[in-house]
């Protein structure tokens, strides 16, 4: 936010774990961490820590958002005749049962060398839009296949977060 020269060595900087004596106070916000007078050194890596996370948080965001809305989805009918709306990625499945209101999707994985899909338990999603039970089912699916634990975790909260509100 701003920068401020103190002519010598006698601020102090802020950063979890750092302390040391700074010339140049440069006041940061963040929205988890609030106001925080940081140095030279400390602003930078702040920086380059938060523009990784945003760049990883956006991508995840984008690929929801063309999945629920960019991939063409099916009607299907199930082996006991359960209408569904469905969608691929990938060889792994997405099925979404039900209708306004009382949705309820499932996910289903084929692992590598398998001939058949793995059918995960139905997840009922009450009370949100088909637009959210794509997107909710999409999270579900990535968040089962990726290696990657800092987008697992991402997606953990995201998920969460569309769940949440009704
Ligand atoms: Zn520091």
């Amino acid at each position: 936010m701003s920068i401020d020269d103190l002519g010598d060595l006698i601020g102090t900087c802020e950063r979890e774990g750092c302390g040391n004596d700074i010339r140049y106070e440069h006041l940061t916000y963040h929205p988890e961490w609030g106001y925080k007078i940081v140095g030279s050194t400390c602003i930078e890596h702040l920086t380059k820590k938060d523009k990784n996370l945003s760049a990883k948080v956006l991508t995840c965001y984008r690929n929801i958002s063309s999945f629920a809305h960019g991939t063409s989805w099916y009607q299907g009918k199930t082996k006991s005749d359960k209408p569904y709306v469905g969608a691929q990625h990938g060889h792994d499945l997405i099925r979404i049962y039900g209708q306004d209101g009382g949705y309820a999707f499932q996910v289903a994985l084929k692992e590598k060398g398998r001939k058949f899909h793995h059918f995960k338990d139905i997840v009922r999603a009450s009370g949100k839009t088909l637009d959210e039970v794509k997107e909710l089912a999409y999270i579900t699916l990535k968040g089962l296949t990726t290696e990657d634990e800092e987008e697992k975790s991402m997606l953990r909260n995201l998920y969460r977060s569309i769940k949440q509100v009704t």
